[in-house]
């Protein structure tokens, strides 16, 4: 910020642009207060670390009427399989998304009906201002990013499992990471339902999944408590199972000319 000008202030400070920090900035200006959201990286939406299916609930839970251009598929249900071939359908109905658009989306629907958002904008620190009679007014933000310091009477920590705020204020809470990795694929047939492996085999403490996209694209990735051992477990799974000898291609948000890894 440049001297003289004014500390920018908000109701409502938003701290990351996923998902999270996209739908509660949309409610925030759907409810009337005016926010910001501030994103560590200089865009939204990459890099994505998810399967990219969304059940029909939470966009119902949402209030969200989601564009064609988000969706890779429409959903049945998830067909869960077990190690003796047994399936059992659930017949919950959702959406693959392309999620890198769906985040853009989202957090461009909050800016459109008001919200503001600054990229490359790393929150590093958070202090309680108090008025004389020592009563709490409102937070002071600071960090990387021309626009720090902002004011604001609330924060949302939406910055996923960095977990800013509970980090810069000490709030000693532990979560366990555990590792997830997928490739995108081609030539994989779908019937509209998404597969989830229950296999330990493959997955320790975790389960392997098929989410399939139009056009014969389709995610698969698992996640275990096996940090170390995860990428040969999708390994070997893709290698014994029907999708052995399908391509193995780079999502498309990912710059050309990257080596494909999962
Ligand atoms: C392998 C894998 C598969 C998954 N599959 C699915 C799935 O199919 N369906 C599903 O619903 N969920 C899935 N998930 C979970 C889903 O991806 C997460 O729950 C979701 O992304 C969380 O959204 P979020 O907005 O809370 O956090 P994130 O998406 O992590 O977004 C946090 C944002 O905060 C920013 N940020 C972090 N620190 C700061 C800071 N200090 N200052 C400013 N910005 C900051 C980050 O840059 C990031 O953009 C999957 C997760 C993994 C790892």
């Amino acid at each position: 910020m440049a001297m003289g000008e004014q500390v920018r202030f908000c109701d409502v400070l938003v701290i990351g642009a996923g998902p999270g920090g996209g739908s509660a900035a949309l409610h925030l200006r759907r409810a009337g207060l005016s926010t910001i959201i501030v994103e560590a990286d200089p865009e939204v939406g990459t890099p994505v670390h998810c399967g990219e299916c969304l059940s029909q609930m939470a966009v119902d839970n949402l209030d969200l009427e989601l564009p064609d251009h988000v969706k890779a598929l429409d959903v049945k249900g998830i067909r869960i399989i077990f190690p003796d071939g047994t399936k059992k359908l659930l017949s919950e109905t959702g959406y693959v998304l392309d999620k890198h658009l769906f985040e853009r989306w989202l957090v461009q629907e909050s800016c459109d009906i008001g919200a503001e958002l600054l990229l490359s904008h790393r929150v590093t620190s958070m202090e309680r201002v108090f008025n004389s009679e020592n009563q709490f007014t409102n937070w002071k933000i600071d960090g990387r990013g021309n626009e720090f310091p902002i004011e604001c009477r609330a924060v949302i920590d939406a910055s996923g499992v960095a977990g800013a705020a509970s980090k810069i204020l000490d709030m000693k809470t532990e979560v366990e990471v555990i590792a997830g990795f997928q490739y995108e694929m081609l030539d994989v047939p779908n019937d509209g339902y998404l597969d989830f492996y229950l296999w330990p085999k493959y997955s320790p403490h975790g389960y392997v999944w098929m989410i399939p996209k139009e056009g014969g694209r389709a995610n698969v990735g698992l996640v275990t408590t096996d940090k170390k051992g995860a990428i040969k477990y999708l390994e070997n799974f893709i290698q014994d199972t029907y999708l052995k000898d399908k391509p193995k291609v780079n999502p498309p948000w990912r710059k050309e000319g990257i080596k494909i890894k999962p």
